[in-house]
């Protein structure tokens, strides 16, 4: 099967990267148990609007943007690469603030994502898979109305919502059991 894969909220953990960097920065005590809307930055911290927090990420980790050092989320990349061994084709689909594309290709190379097909792009739509992972609303209803034939899988969050058309999935262990099961031996 082709798996469209999210990274930040599903692979990624940037809530937990932005948190911890922005403590650090601002001699501040944010939690990311705060986080639970899209968008949190503008109502937690001190920045008045989105565009002020991208600036700053642009070179808050560690002179990189804040996409260079985020960490994976437990078991995430081991079971990407159980999938990749199991003859399933990992397609990454992230979007990304132009100044971040390097770092992505950068975090992607150093944690061994086991792929040959990355896309950094806005409308997720635009790429076929027959799984699709995501963490984001817009994303999780954009793919359930343009891929009916296909399985989408909201990573669950606080920050997101179930969706009609899209299946709940709570950690890397389901996927893998959903897709094992989806899974016709024929791919
Ligand atoms: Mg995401």
């Amino acid at each position: 099967m082709r798996l469209g894969i999210d990274l930040d909220g599903v692979v990624a953990d940037f809530n937990q990267g932005w948190v911890s960097r922005y403590n650090r920065d601002f001699d501040a005590a944010l939690s990311t148990n705060d986080i639970v809307e899209w968008d949190a930055p503008t109502g937690l911290t001190h920045f008045g609007d989105m565009d002020q927090f991208w600036e700053w990420a642009r070179t808050c980790g560690e002179g990189k943007s804040i996409f260079r050092p985020l960490l994976p989320y437990p078991a995430a990349i081991e079971a990407l690469t159980e999938l990749d061994r199991a003859g399933h084709h990992i397609v990454i689909l992230t979007t990304k603030p132009d100044f971040a594309v390097h770092d992505t290709y950068e975090w992607l190379a150093e944690h061994r994502m086991p792929t040959t097909e990355v896309h950094i792009l806005d409308d997720k739509t635009e790429v076929d898979c027959d799984l699709y992972v995501d963490d984001a609303d817009h994303n999780l209803e954009a793919l359930v109305a343009s891929h009916p034939a296909s399985v989408v899988c909201r990573f669950v969050r606080p920050w997101n919502r179930s969706h009609p058309g899209s299946i709940d999935v709570e950690n890397w262990e389901e996927i893998g059991r959903l897709i094992a099961a989806r899974s016709t031996g024929s791919d």
